[in-house]
């Protein structure tokens, strides 16, 4: 096992990993170092952001909300983009940088499967191939997205290793680079895992934040805060990077409440006592794990929001105060999803409308001070199928079963 401390945030971050996956780690970092000083480089992904992503994505005054809320309430519409969330601007940047390493091939993991989707359409429209590790459990679940990835023409690995999950995807994404880095590139998905990943991500994600602070001055503010839903963290540095330099911006991260208090019905690392200091699958950051170091189980209702770790960097500007983690809870998200839909016409991801719970919760509180932005990091058109089930459970198993009966009667 290797350490330095290179790519540390205050105690956290750093490379923790196998000594084989050093040589590799070493080579991306110096390419993404070169990557960043081209200037063809940049003008290739800008090209791509505008013509394939569609950017720069809006920024809107929620009107209605704001009226209603008596506050001045600003949505980032980042779910805007191409293929529904934020995951696509790292993807695509990591895709073009392995081009660009003369890379042959692409790996991912993925959990819910949005990351594997934004993945499998960059590695389509590069022209790469690509295989995305996922644990069964989850590719069950979220069968729409392995049937996006599928359309996509990726390769999609069913991990039965483990609880057969995230965690356990990204162990099978790691053995299969091992054994493949001279050929293959690691497109890790959220602002974390070993250095220099949590600082690429970082990188092809502060478009958000740069194009927000654009967006606001050409209305002629700066934010007195910005909201963000926090999983791995790779919206919310993302976001709050263009800002950190100014002390002014409050910045507050969302971390899922889920159901409970108890462990094992949130994913709460940040703004509860329960987190501890670990350093699971390459990095050292606040884990939800016991007291042996197993990592414990999370709930959230959004699919993004269960990870038991958070991006280094979101660690470290947590602990000093920079800063200020909350959490939302299940319901919370739901309401809040419903308010901004019916309102505002407006359809949040559901992990996006964790920041929106705690928008509405600030203003209820009157401690909303201020131009407010919230990042939507995703469209929840994604989550129709869990929506459905809670809100309308009836209708919706109804449906299922004439869907099924329709399947069985028609053959296509
Ligand atoms: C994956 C995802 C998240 C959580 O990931 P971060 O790395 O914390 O941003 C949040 N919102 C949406 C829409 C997602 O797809």
């Amino acid at each position: 096992m290797n350490v330095d401390r290179k790519g540390y945030f205050d105690r956290f971050g750093g490379r923790y990993v196998a000594e084989i996956l050093y040589q590799p780690l070493e080579e991306l970092e110096r390419a993404f170092n070169e990557a960043m000083e081209d200037p063809l480089f940049i003008e290739e992904l800008k090209r791509m952001q505008h013509q394939y992503v569609g950017r720069p994505t809006p920024l809107m005054k929620a009107e209605n909300v704001s009226r209603l809320l008596d506050a001045e309430i600003y949505i980032k519409l980042e779910g805007y983009a191409h293929t529904g969330a934020h995951k696509i601007n790292n993807a695509l940047g990591q895709v073009l940088l392995a081009k660009k390493m003369g890379k042959t091939r692409v790996i991912a993991e993925t959990g819910a499967g949005q990351h594997g989707i934004a993945t499998a359409a960059a590695c389509a429209h590069l022209g790469m191939p690509c295989v995305v590790y996922m644990g069964s459990t989850d590719a069950d679940r979220q069968q729409p997205n392995v049937a996006g990835m599928e359309l996509y023409g990726a390769q999609v690995v069913r991990v039965e290793s483990g609880s057969k999950t995230l965690k356990d995807a990204v162990n099978e994404a790691l053995r299969d680079w091992a054994g493949s880095f001279g050929e293959t590139h690691y497109v890790l998905g959220s602002a974390l895992g070993p250095a220099p990943y949590p600082d690429i991500v970082r990188t092809f994600q502060s478009i958000i934040g740069k194009e927000t602070k654009e967006q606001t001055a050409e209305l002629g503010f700066i934010p007195d805060t910005l909201i963000a839903c926090v999983g791995g963290g790779s919206n919310a540095i993302g976001f709050f990077s263009s800002f950190l330099a100014d002390d002014a911006v409050n910045m507050i991260g969302v971390e899922a409440g889920g159901r409970g208090e108890k462990s094992g019905e949130h994913a709460v690392r940040m703004s509860d006592e329960s987190s501890r200091d670990a350093i699971i699958q390459g990095y050292k950051s606040r884990f939800l794990v016991d007291e042996d170091g197993q990592v414990l189980n999370t709930h959230s209702i959004s699919a993004g929001l269960d990870y038991p770790g958070i991006g280094p960097q979101l660690a470290s500007l947590g602990e000093r105060g920079r800063i200020t983690f909350t959490r939302a809870s299940d319901r919370e998200a739901l309401d809040a999803l419903k308010f901004f839909a019916e309102h505002e016409g407006v359809l949040f991801a559901l992990e996006s409308a964790h920041a929106a719970a705690v928008a509405i919760k600030l203003a209820q509180q009157k401690s909303l001070k201020g131009k407010t932005v919230i990042n939507m990091s995703g469209r929840g058109e994604k989550d129709l199928f869990i929506t459905s089930a809670v809100l309308r459970k009836e209708e919706w198993r109804s449906f299922l079963l004439d869907e099924l009966k329709r399947l069985e009667e028609t053959d296509v």
